[in-house]
């Protein structure tokens, strides 16, 4: 039996326990195969809430999970028994236009970040789903159509606030705890809690932007001639290229709802007179099986596809990092983009060069700066009837890109693969991160994450 009442004494926010009426949605997570039931759930409004929740967490050796945005496709901020200690009532952003930088709480999600930088014509570069949280995409990596002009999301980190695995409160930047700071910019939850994030903005206001389809059968020249487009084209374009079905709503047609086709969703942020001209290969290209590319706020454009994606959907997920994709390379995702076995299931190629190749590679954690893509086979559906074919497709699918990869993948799209993948994924920066991580949880205190043992 758990002894609570210190620690509740010692909370703000609320800890939730089995029976309780919040309980079981607080323990769910966006991925709704994850079906786990925890001891507590403390939704914790500060720093010291955070603290006290590490501590407690130590002194009952109970095993802790940390909540960002509840994206993670594994299911790594939950767990089985433990403490749950859910960041999701720390959501504040703060702006400070003058010196182009954003506080951004923990539990934030990439709209809030979105809304409040947006009102002063600024931005963070993040992913491409308003509702994942910045945390845990940040500590890892942070790829979405601002990649290519201003480099990953950590790329744009300056500080990190830290709750320790001993509890004590830090301060992660280039000058002080800067081996942290470097481990936190790649290694994920590893080091300890981020309880506050500080960004670099950029300005962006309002962009060019939305997808253009082509159809199944221009699918290997729409995929080779994106890839030779992107190798040229200025940093102020890029585009996720994914094979996919046609949702059946508008803006689509009907006579495309459902259809496998491949497709870019577009992302302009230069200037709009200059857009056309940018854009000229394309329209040579072949035409379009559907093309809706206007100026929105950037925040519409980060959100366009929320609704695709409503919580508890079932998802398995694999991925890989490519450089040049050859001939056999681009049949094979062409094959088995063909053979998506459900409304929602997909295959997504993010850009990750421009500014993501200026930074060196042991400059952070993050070590893939050489490859071109980070690439995700996503299967999703909301009925759990699905699974076993989507499961099946995903697993072929990667089966089949795989030998034409660089060997890792983004660890933000890949669920628990072993510990081959994660060094595969950190390459000559898993010693030092290994190290990073004696010195500051010499114990694998903070352990659901993509795990980094400490050095032995
Ligand atoms: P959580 O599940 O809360 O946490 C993920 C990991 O981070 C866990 O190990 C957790 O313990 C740790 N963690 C969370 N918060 C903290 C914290 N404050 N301090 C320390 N550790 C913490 N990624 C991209 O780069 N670009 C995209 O466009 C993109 N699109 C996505 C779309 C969907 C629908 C989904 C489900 C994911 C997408 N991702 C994308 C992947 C995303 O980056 C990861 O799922 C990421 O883990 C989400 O972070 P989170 O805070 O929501 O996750």
């Amino acid at each position: 039996m758990l002894e609570t009442g210190r620690l509740k004494s010692q909370l703000r926010g609320d800890l939730i326990q089995p029976g309780d009426a919040a309980y079981e949605s607080a323990r769910r997570v966006n991925n709704g195969m994850i079906d786990r039931h925890p001891a507590l759930i403390a939704r914790c409004v500060d720093a010291s809430d955070v603290a006290a929740c590490v501590n407690f967490a130590l002194e009952s050796g109970l095993l802790l999970a940390v909540r960002g945005g509840g994206h993670n496709v594994a299911g790594m901020s939950t767990c089985d028994g433990g403490l749950v200690l859910d960041l999701g009532r720390m959501r504040s952003v703060r702006v400070d236009p003058v010196a182009r930088t954003a506080r951004v709480e923990g539990g934030a999600t990439l709209g809030d970040v979105d809304h409040a930088t947006h009102g002063f014509g600024l931005t963070v570069p993040t992913g491409v789903l308003s509702t994942t949280g910045i945390a845990g995409l940040a500590l890892c990596g942070g790829t979405g159509y601002l990649s290519r002009r201003f480099g990953l999301t950590l790329d744009n980190l300056l500080e990190a606030d830290v709750v320790l695995a001993d509890g004590r409160f830090v301060i992660a930047n280039e000058r002080e705890n800067a081996d942290l700071f470097w481990a936190v910019r790649g290694g994920g939850g590893n080091f300890g809690v981020v309880t506050s994030f500080l960004f670099r903005l950029h300005p962006v206001h309002t962009v060019i932007a939305g997808p253009v389809l082509w159809p199944l059968e221009r699918a290997a020249e729409a995929l080779r001639f994106f890839s030779e487009f992107i190798a040229k084209a200025p940093e102020d374009i890029s585009g996720l290229f994914a094979f996919l079905k046609v949702p059946p709503g508008p803006p689509f047609p009907e006579h495309l709802h459902r259809q496998n086709v491949c497709g870019v969703v577009f992302c302009y942020t230069g200037s709009p007179e200059k857009f056309e001209e940018v854009y000229r290969p394309f329209r040579a290209f072949a035409p379009p099986a559907f093309e809706l590319l206007v100026p929105m706020p950037f925040p519409v454009l980060q959100s366009m596809f929320d609704g695709l994606w409503p919580p508890g959907l079932q998802q398995y997920w694999r991925a890989d990092n490519f450089g040049e994709f050859s001939d056999a390379a681009i049949a094979a995702q062409v094959e088995w983009g063909s053979r998506i076995p459900t409304q929602l299931s997909a295959i997504f190629i993010y850009p990750i060069d421009g500014a993501v190749h200026r930074v060196a590679e042991s400059a952070t954690a993050f070590s893939y700066r050489d490859v071109k893509w980070a690439e995700v086979i996503v299967g999703a559906d909301p009925d759990a009837a699905n699974n076993d074919a989507m499961i099946g497709w995903v697993k072929k699918c990667w089966e089949a890109v795989h030998p034409y990869s660089a060997g890792g993948a983004y660890l933000n799209f890949i669920g628990e693969e072993g510990q081959d993948r994660i060094r595969a994924s950190y390459r000559g920066n898993y010693s030092r991160l290994a190290a990073v991580k004696k010195k500051y949880d010499p114990n694998n205190f903070f352990r659901l994450n993509q795990n980094i043992p400490p050095e032995t």
